[in-house]
């Protein structure tokens, strides 16, 4: 079994819950870091007459000369927080005088690394401790990566700022070389050589986490979640329940496509109400369900305060690291509607909705700014136009989508892969994408199958867009490659066909038999009389040569034995090694009828409409032959009934339809049917829709 978690949330005007942004789930940890100081450690002056000034006028030169800016400032603020892996503590300071730099500098941020945020400890003897109020001298260079400010020589490059009480003027330094800072300490610094490496007064990951007020999705026992494959510019599908207007999940869509994150919600296919589970099922679809009108055995018929329910199942199988996060992947998502409809008191309101439960099944908990769409209760702006984002939303999706426009992001998929063999040697090369983050490394996966599963392990990597691979067994291979950097890695490219030597497939196997017990459907085979075979594929469609039913891959016996639902199927067997999936076998016809009569008609057969739409309920029979599914007869008159649907299915007690309908009264029968018959019609039951 896979190991999936599943977080809904509902959102309901009454009820509130709080979630808080934190590093949730990360294990309890202390790392220990020491940076050692070269600096104070030499000394060029020797000689008990060493005067402590002209060691302090030495190493003020050296300090001043190692630092891009020197400033003298006040500490308004600190704070730790995990960022790129680490732990960083920020000081924002207050300058008052600018002693290296631009005069124009008044505030920045020093990021120190070390620090304790929840549940990690990273400690640096010799990063300088800030406390609020502190005045001193700052020794600061950029570092070379972002350009983010840190103290030269760390605890060193800190020079605590005092009042003399003998009125000799301000003091700067530390323990013994403490001194004036006068006219002399002032020409000193400004005489060093000006730095010209670029710097940043404040990091790019600021402002601190705790400004932001959205919320991941969670679990207590694992992490956030996310959609990974939207890092390759790959849309996230949103299916949708057919019968209401698709202006809502269309507007729904546009919100979160226009927030300026890598993330794409695209409408997919409609389709009936989920036919053979509760909507809420697990499925491993890698899509969003999105059910209008329910019922889905979620929310109550009494219940007008839900207005939905929203979230997904995801899969630490899937991790991802993005900025300091690192995500689950979504393997599916779902987003369900109150079918009383206390959403609907306009359009607005209805996008609104859509909207927010999608902003779960993308990953996001709830706000705790009332403004925001993610907020826990609906605004009430909704009912007077087309709600918008708030910026915490935008920031939040934004936090779990990289913005490629401002920040660090990671790669996206290389394109266009190409591979030559001469012998036994491979040679790839593949074309980096032109978007998203730069990659750093390339990581290689070849599989004998279609999108089938990674053989190399450990897998091949490297920093070129290009790899040489000798010594590979003959046979086709399907190879792709993935592109990474620190913030994230790419989805995989396309894949591109490998040849090693003369690569023939196993000729097809015999005597395809099938034998039905109930619903238990035994094959049995004889193997290829040419070829090596590693493995059999099995296929089954509802009608000859098709697969719609079930392909079974990695069968490595000649026999396989399955439960099936009644039906007809064409099913053949063909064997496969590396060099491909051989011929198969001619289909042979199973028929699995498990029934023995008709079923019994359904009852408690219930119409009730609203908003231009009409919901039939009922109940599945008490006693006979389970139906395998139900047809509607429905018409203006109670003896011109024509049908509506078929296909529901019975995996639910309380089976439903939905369907438009205009103004008028309109007459219903149900009839349940299996592979032996149909039953009886229900009793009719009359509904009128009015305008
Ligand atoms: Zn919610």
């Amino acid at each position: 079994m896979p190991d999936i978690r599943a977080r809904a949330l509902a959102r309901t005007p009454v009820v509130r819950q709080a979630f808080h942004v934190t590093l949730r789930g990360v294990p309890a940890l202390r790392l220990l870091g020491a940076v050692w100081i070269f600096l104070l450690a030499q000394s060029t002056l020797s000689g008990a007459q060493s005067a402590a000034n002209d060691r302090r006028d030495e190493l003020l030169d050296r300090m001043a000369a190692s630092s891009t800016l020197v400033i003298r400032g006040r500490v308004e603020a600190t704070e730790s927080r995990a960022h790129a892996g680490a732990i960083y503590t920020y000081a924002t300071v207050a300058v008052d005088e600018v002693l290296k730099g631009p005069d124009s500098i008044q505030s920045l941020v020093v990021k120190t690394l070390g620090g304790a945020t929840d549940g990690v400890v990273l400690q640096v003897p010799d990063a300088p401790r800030f406390a609020s109020g502190d005045e001193a001298v700052m020794f600061l260079a950029p570092r070379p990566g972002d350009g983010t400010l840190y103290p030269v020589a760390l605890a060193q490059g800190i020079w605590p700022v005092s009042l003399d009480l003998a009125g000799r003027g301000p003091q700067a330094g530390r323990g013994e070389l403490q001194g004036p800072l006068d006219a002399a300490f002032r020409e000193r610094v400004a005489r060093s050589a000006p730095a010209t490496a670029p710097y940043a007064l404040t990091p790019p990951e600021w402002p601190p986490a705790s400004q932001a007020t959205y919320a991941l999705l969670t679990t207590a026992d694992g992490g956030p979640a996310r959609w990974h494959h939207a890092d390759d510019g790959q849309p996230v599908v949103v299916n949708f329940q057919t019968g209401a207007s698709t202006a809502a999940l269309d507007g729904a869509m546009a919100l979160w496509n226009a927030s300026g994150s890598v993330l794409t919600l695209e409408r997919g296919a409609d389709g009936p109400a989920p036919l053979d589970r509760r909507c809420a099922s697990f499925s491993g679809s890698g899509t969003i369900e999105l059910a209008w009108s329910g019922p889905c055995d979620e929310i109550a018929a009494t219940d007008t305060t839900t207005v939905g329910i929203g979230g997904g199942y995801f899969t630490p199988g899937r991790l991802k690291t993005v900025g300091s996060t690192t995500f689950q992947g979504f393997v599916q998502g779902l987003a369900i509607l109150n079918p009383n409809r206390p959403n609907a008191p306009s359009a607005g309101c209805t996008l609104e909705a859509v909207a927010h439960l999608l902003g779960h099944a993308v990953g996001l908990g709830h706000s705790d700014v009332p403004g925001a769409l993610m907020a826990t209760t609906p605004r009430a702006s909704c009912t007077s136009g087309i709600p918008s984002l708030d910026a915490d939303d935008v920031a939040g999706i934004r936090a779990i989508y990289a913005d490629l426009a401002s920040g660090p992001a990671p790669p996206h998929a290389p394109t266009a892969i190409t591979s030559s063999a001469v012998l036994s040697s491979v040679t790839l090369q593949w074309t980096p994408a032109a978007t998203g983050g730069a990659a750093q490394t390339y990581t290689l996966e070849a599989a004998v199958t279609p999108g089938g599963l990674n053989i190399l392990n450990p897998p091949l990597a490297t920093s070129a867009s290009s790899l040489q691979v000798s010594g590979v067994p003959e046979g086709r291979y399907y190879v792709r490659v993935r592109a990474s950097n620190p913030w994230g890695d790419s989805g995989l490219s396309p894949e591109a066909q490998v040849v090693v030597g003369p690569c023939t497939v196993p000729s097809a196997p015999a005597g395809l038999t099938a034998t039905v017990d109930g619903r238990m459907v035994t094959f049995n085979w004889t193997a290829p009389a040419q070829g090596l075979t590693q493995s059999y594929q099995l296929s089954a469609g509802f009608s000859s040569g098709q697969s719609d039913a079930a392909i079974r891959p990695g069968l490595t016996t000649t026999s396989f034995s399955t439960d099936a639902p009644d039906g007809t199927y064409f099913v053949r067997v063909a064997a496969v090694n590396v060099c491909g999936v051989g011929p198969a076998t001619p289909d042979t016809r199973v028929q699995v009828r498990s029934c023995s009569a008709a079923p019994n008609p359904p009852t408690n057969v219930q119409a009730t409409s609203g908003g231009g739409l009409v919901m039939l309920t009922w109940e599945a029979p008490a006693t006979g032959e389970r139906p395998s599914r139900y047809l509607i007869r429905a018409g203006l008159s109670p003896s011109d009934l024509s049908l509506l649907g078929s296909g529901v299915l019975t995996g639910d007690s309380r089976p439903s339809l939905t369907a438009s309908a205009g103004p008028g009264t309109y007459y219903v029968q149900i009839v349940s049917t299996n592979l032996c018959g149909d039953s009886a019609p229900s009793a009719t039951t009359a509904i009128t829709v009015t305008p």
